[in-house]
């Protein structure tokens, strides 16, 4: 044997013993299993089940130039297993430093010990490649795995200097709307791990997330900021004109889509075999779009495989939170993966008026039919107390009665006002017009923010178990703060979340069909042009807190808005919401007549 035919005969050895280089999709189909306690569906990985999935996999690739990628999406698609298939993949097939990024601490405890260490347990021969190091705490082997060539680490986002430190060729941030914006000061997640793969011409980052709040949400700044934004379009089983799935031409009531093209209707029986001929379209198809090496994906639940989220269930869901914000958030974010816009962030004075004007009643003469409860809001300021008084119906829909300033300093319990007070109550009677039922006020509110010792006083001499003091805590409160809390050592004194109140109001004057939520309002009721300039007097605008949004004052006087807040606090406090929640007219109420 020559040298040449050495040369040769090794050179045939190398391609022969050389990995079998594949795209991550067929990697997956060959050597992907699903176990009970990663899905609901088990056994073999198919690509084919979630096809939307192959392009963003195959982005994965190291064939494919694209270097990041960012999916916006619904819960429940399957984004996180392919963020695990490509690192079974990596150690398998690519070794290097790769990162698995998850927004807090405990997320990585439950993400490493009980997805990823069963993904990886159900793989042997991926398995075998981890080396064991005796010497590292137990924690540690979770959370750092070396393998020949390479090796993964968990790493949270709540530190700065955890996501600083050296190269990192490959990252996969899981929820990344769930992670701060701006850790400590440094940057967003994104802007501090890119600096961790400069080194590398070949690096690969894949973000996904379900959307937070609009505005604030770094999946969609990243998805918004890719060169070559994509959605999937499937073919109409009728026309064929390729189109995609969107809340917009889906019905929630008959639970059709309708095709944009040629307007027939069809079920989801005809969802699997649309999403197999389904294909990602660039929405740019600018010169950036070509050859992108940031790519945007995004996905909702439309198009969750059959057997995860069905349009029944999407429908269902629709339909039962129209009255609930925080659900709405809910699903907006994790069914259609979309962000949650701030609505009804200003209210037109006139428009209130026009109803005030249309819809006259007179609660003096007497009560509208549906009161079944009377509430009443006290603001105090400095020479006058503000009053509303509210009567309450099924499903918090409203009446205003009355609107009165009582004018007079409130420095002390002895002035006066207080007096004024005490006699504007005892005459605050109201009868029904077809039987003489008498209905008083069952709770009622005041402002306790200011004045403090003062109303401390006056509220023990008035001494009624529905006299309430009240006072405001701002919007820093915790996430999980209740509407309202009780101060501790304090006879019927509570602490209000205002702004989850100003929320909820704002959403029920924005309700325009006579019904649950609605407001009502009569000019005999003192609902005039200045009540209402007041009324509006605060819009709610975006910011970066827990909740995406803040009051702020628009005009100097809003004493009516606090009053009302006040009225639907004690409402509350008192139980009369949740007795008037869910039900039918015809479940009689025996009305609150007595104190
Ligand atoms: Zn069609």
């Amino acid at each position: 044997m020559n040298e040449n035919e050495k040369e040769l005969r090794l050179a045939c050895r190398d391609a022969w013993t050389r990995r079998e280089r594949m795209w991550l999709s067929d990697w997956a189909d060959k050597n992907r299993i699903m176990t009970e306690s990663m899905s609901s569906h088990t056994g073999k990985w198919r690509t084919s089940f979630t096809p939307y999935l192959k392009q963003i996999m195959d982005d994965l690739s190291p064939f494919s130039n694209v270097r990041e990628i960012y999916v916006m999406k619904s819960a429940q698609l399957g984004l996180t297993e392919i963020g695990i298939n490509w690192i079974l993949y990596i150690i398998h097939q690519e070794p290097g430093r790769v990162w698995y990024v998850l927004p807090t601490n405990k997320n990585i405890k439950s993400t490493s010990k009980l997805r990823f260490e069963s993904a990886l347990k159900s793989h042997p021969h991926v398995h075998n490649k981890i080396l064991e190091n005796a010497s590292a705490k137990e924690n540690d082997q979770l959370f750092m795995k070396v393998f020949p060539g390479g090796s993964l680490q968990f790493v949270s986002c709540q530190v700065a200097k955890n996501l600083k430190s050296e190269a990192v060729k490959w990252i996969f941030i899981d929820e990344l709307d769930e992670a701060p914006n701006d850790i400590e000061g440094q940057g967003s997640p994104v802007e501090l791990l890119q600096h961790r793969q400069t080194t590398f011409y070949d690096s690969k980052l894949l973000a996904v997330s379900t959307p937070t709040i609009k505005g604030h949400s770094l999946i969609e700044q990243n998805y918004e900021g890719a060169e070559d934004k994509r959605i999937f379009k499937m073919p109409c089983p009728f026309c064929e004109f390729y189109h995609s799935w969107q809340q917009e031409y889906f019905d929630m009531r008959t639970e059709l889509m309708t095709c944009p093209e040629c307007k027939k209707e069809y079920d989801e029986t005809y969802k699997t075999a649309m999403l197999q001929k389904g294909k990602w379209e660039s929405i740019d198809n600018n010169e950036n779009s070509k050859d992108a090496i940031r790519v945007g994906y995004r996905l909702n639940g439309f198009y969750s495989p059959v057997g995860f989220v069905s349009w029944h269930d999407i429908a269902n869901k629709y339909n039962s939170i129209q009255n609930n914000r925080t659900k709405r958030k809910t699903f907006v974010n994790q069914t259609m993966g979309e962000t949650w816009s701030v609505e009804g962030a200003q209210l037109d004075e006139y428009e209130l008026l026009a109803r005030a004007e249309k819809n006259e009643y007179n609660a003096k003469e007497y009560l509208p039919d549906g009161v079944r409860f009377i509430t009443v809001g006290i603001d105090v300021q400095e020479d006058r107390l503000e009053i509303e008084v509210v009567g309450w119906g099924f499903n918090t829909e409203c009446w205003s009665l009355d609107y009165v300033v009582l004018q007079g300093k409130t420095l002390l319990h002895t002035d006066i006002v207080f007096k004024d007070l005490q006699t504007f109550l005892a005459r605050c009677v109201y009868y029904k017009k077809d039987n003489d039922t008498k209905f008083i006020p069952a709770a009622v509110a005041i402002d306790s923010n200011y004045r403090l010792p003062t109303i401390k006083t006056v509220a023990e001499k008035i001494n009624n178990r529905g006299f309430y003091r009240v006072r405001g805590r701002g919007y820093s409160a915790a996430r999980d703060a209740t509407p309202y809390r009780k101060i501790k050592g304090e006879e019927r004194f509570f602490s209000l979340d205002v702004d989850d109140y100003k929320d909820r109001l704002f959403h029920q004057l924005g309700i325009e069909k006579v019904g649950a939520g609605y407001c009502h309002f009569a000019l005999s009721s003192g609902n005039n042009k200045v009540y209402f300039e007041m009324l509006t007097a605060e819009e709610k605008q975006e910011t970066s807190n827990f909740r995406g949004f803040k009051f702020a004052k628009i005009r100097s006087r809003n004493e009516a808005l606090d009053c009302r807040v006040y009225a639907l606090a004690v409402a509350d406090i008192s139980g009369i919401t949740r007795r008037l929640e869910d039900r039918s007219e015809d479940e009689e109420l025996k009305p609150e007549t007595e104190s």
